[in-house]
């Protein structure tokens, strides 16, 4: 069985992150979304939020698996069965660190290979970045994340305004 493994942030998850779970959930059996716990910033949603939102917007997707990491990209892997890491590509910028991170991993475990699909035409400039930057001062948001989380967004920074 040919599982894919696409890891990252999704704080929140955006209409580029849907764009590559979906073409990648065609070239595999199985796709796991692995979202991760901890990184040096602390993320706006928590592990939970993210993972209630991704779960809401991937829901009856057959072959879709939503599943929280922490610690290492490739013990998390080893655990699921899987070699196979899936990850998006917007601009050059985005080159040097999905480069080094896919050397990393194959020092780590020489069995891991590292795919790059090609952002979607139209999201090459979108990043949850960018979403909670314009979330947060009230911009607009849709087009850019699904439109049944984007009042939940929204909810999230005025939250956080209190
Ligand atoms: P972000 O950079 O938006 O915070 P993540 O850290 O959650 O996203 O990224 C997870 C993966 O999704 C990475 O491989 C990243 O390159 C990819 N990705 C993020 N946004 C897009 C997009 N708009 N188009 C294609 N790939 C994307």
């Amino acid at each position: 069985m040919r599982i894919l493994v696409y890891p990252g942030s999704f704080d929140p998850v955006t209409n580029g992150h849907l764009d590559i779970i979906e073409r990648a959930a065609k070239i595999c059996d199985k796709l796991i979304v692995a979202v991760l716990v901890n990184r040096n910033k602390a993320p706006v949603f928590s592990i939970e939020e993210r993972v209630a939102l991704l779960k809401e917007v991937l829901d009856g997707k057959p072959n879709i698996e939503i599943a929280a990491f922490s610690g290492l990209l490739v013990d998390f892997m080893k655990k699921k069965g899987a070699n196979t890491i899936i990850k998006g590509l917007r601009a050059v910028s985005d080159f040097e660190y999905e480069f080094q991170m896919a050397l990393l991993n194959k020092h780590l475990d020489n069995n891991i290979e590292t795919l790059f699909m090609m952002t979607g035409i139209n999201y090459s400039y979108l990043s949850s970045s960018a979403v909670r930057e314009l979330a947060s001062h009230g911009g607009n948001i849709k087009g850019l994340v699904p439109d049944i989380i984007i009042d939940r967004i929204y909810k999230k920074f005025e939250e956080n305004r209190k």
